[in-house]
């Protein structure tokens, strides 16, 4: 049977977390984070080592790694989250995006820096990512895509074109007509890094209090239900969940993204399929999957599934709905028919924040002593830690070449009240899946209906 839940296949294969205290009471600071996935642990991390003297508190309303931190698709990818034109508008200018996505390709290389130092084993790979494309469509984009990409800092060393015979080298994947391959990627075991993290932060001697839900955030100061934690910054690194703050409920929109991963495949099929360089993979579509080979044998892949639940919901510790994991499982045969019929062991889902304007943020606003990263759309896994130093930076006061990216105090307008947000959620997910269908059916372009979702996002 299908394991449905229990937070993720990544947290569950690794067995309970090692339980943390809750906070006891009332307690003073210097910095207070609020939420213990990447964002908020590499923000601790980076404090503590530039000033082993501050006394940095982390408060997570479940569990280490609780959040998309612990359920994600393992790709550390160097991959740019957000709409370069629109963050190119702002002062940072052109030279500041693709400053960025620089920032963003050497994160890559950071984490893996970071996890050698401290000896976390988190099954990292650095095989690249790998777009396939099954349509002419989907061909044209990539192709479209990766033009588009050369005038933001992606250059031929970084990511090219690869025809079909290129693609079947590395992976074999049924009709595929070619692909583009783009090196700064990592394949990880998501909850290992993140409790690897969390074990380091505690080492450098900053306290992890699990089981404390922050009910509201103000001006140098986290409430909770044991009393309020008051601190020279409060850093709020709550993501997907972030609608469930008093004051920022339509900052960022919750989107579900639901995952599933076959039982071990076994040497046989594996020779059938290669993937022995563990690229991460994903597709042209536009309702898009991502996978990995994961380092047990498996197949992890996941996609959109119920792109948002009403009113910001979240899911309940990750359980996912009968019709997605359907859906995954047919995406899986697709593109693999050697793996069609492998028992699914394991599906789950979680959030990531998207904002208005589908550009991520790092703010900080020192008068009131709060600062605030997240939105990184699907690409948070490496994009978190360049966002947790930033953060460091700006609590710290200093002028850094990260506190100068084009990121750094982007401000994007709320999301439309209820039920607006909901139609528009639902509606654009549904243009998507309805372009993908004809171009599988033969449309040789993107689909129109593609590009008005496009529009609407922002994208
Ligand atoms: C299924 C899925 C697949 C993904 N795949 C990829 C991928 O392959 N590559 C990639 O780059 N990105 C991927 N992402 C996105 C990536 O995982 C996230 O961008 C990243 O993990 C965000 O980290 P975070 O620390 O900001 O947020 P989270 O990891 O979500 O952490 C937020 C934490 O805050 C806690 N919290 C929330 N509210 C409160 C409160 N009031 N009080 C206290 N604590 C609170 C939560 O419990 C949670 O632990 C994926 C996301 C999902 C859901």
């Amino acid at each position: 049977m299908t394991v449905n839940g229990q937070v993720s296949f990544w947290q569950a294969s690794l067995g309970p977390n090692p339980p943390r205290p809750a906070l006891p009471g009332p307690t003073e600071a210097d910095v207070c984070v609020v939420g213990a996935g990447y964002t908020g642990l590499w923000t601790a991390w980076a404090l503590r080592r530039a000033r082993p003297d501050l006394r940095v508190v982390v408060l997570e309303a479940d569990h280490v790694g609780f959040g998309a931190s612990g359920r994600n698709g393992g790709w550390l990818s160097g991959l740019m989250p957000g709409n370069r034109e629109l963050m190119a508008a702002g002062p940072a200018g052109r030279t500041g995006v693709v400053g960025l996505q620089q920032a963003l390709h050497r994160a890559v290389d950071d984490v893996l820096g970071a996890c050698a130092e401290e000896g976390i084993g988190a099954d990292q790979v650095k095989g690249g990512t790998l777009a396939v494309a099954s349509t002419p469509a989907q061909l044209r984009r990539l192709r479209a895509h990766l033009a588009t990409e050369r005038s933001w800092g992606v250059g031929p060393d970084d990511a090219w074109e690869l025809d079909a015979a290129e693609v079947a080298e590395r992976v074999a994947v049924p009709g595929v007509l070619g692909g583009v391959f783009n090196r700064h990627c990592a394949r990880v075991h998501p909850a290992k890094l993140v409790r690897g993290l969390a074990d380091a932060v505690e080492r450098s001697g900053v306290e992890i209090f699990e089981r404390t839900p922050v009910l509201r955030i103000g001006d140098h100061e986290a409430e909770t239900l044991t009393g309020p934690v008051r601190a020279s910054w409060v850093v709020r690194a709550t993501e997907g969940y972030t609608a469930g703050l008093p004051g920022v409920r339509r900052q960022l929109l919750p989107m579900n993204s639901s995952m599933v991963v076959t039982e071990p495949l076994g040497d046989e099929r594996w020779v059938q399929i290669g993937w022995e360089g563990c690229e991460t993979l994903g597709t042209g579509a536009h309702a898009y999957l991502y996978a990995q080979r994961t380092a047990d044998g498996r197949i992890a892949l996941g996609g959109r599934g119920v792109a948002y639940r009403f009113g910001s919901g979240t899911d309940h510790r990750g359980a996912t709905d009968e019709a997605t994991v359907r859906e995954l499982r047919a995406a899986l045969a697709g593109l693999w028919p050697a793996a069609a019929g492998v028992r699914i062991a394991h599906a789950w889902c979680g959030v990531l924040g998207v904002a208005r304007d589908w550009c991520p943020t790092v703010t900080a606003d020192p008068h009131r002593g709060l600062a605030w990263a997240g939105g990184y759309v699907g690409d948070g896994v490496a994009a978190s830690h360049l966002a947790g130093l930033t953060l460091a930076d700006l609590v710290l006061g200093e002028d850094t070449e990260r506190t100068r990216l084009a990121w750094v105090g982007h401000a994007s307008r709320a999301w439309e009240p209820e039920p607006l947000r909901w139609i528009g959620a639902r509606g654009l997910y549904a243009m998507y899946r309805a372009a993908d269908r004809a171009e599988a059916d033969g449309r040789t372009r993107t689909s129109p209906l593609a590009v008005v979702a496009d529009r609407i996002a922002g994208r």
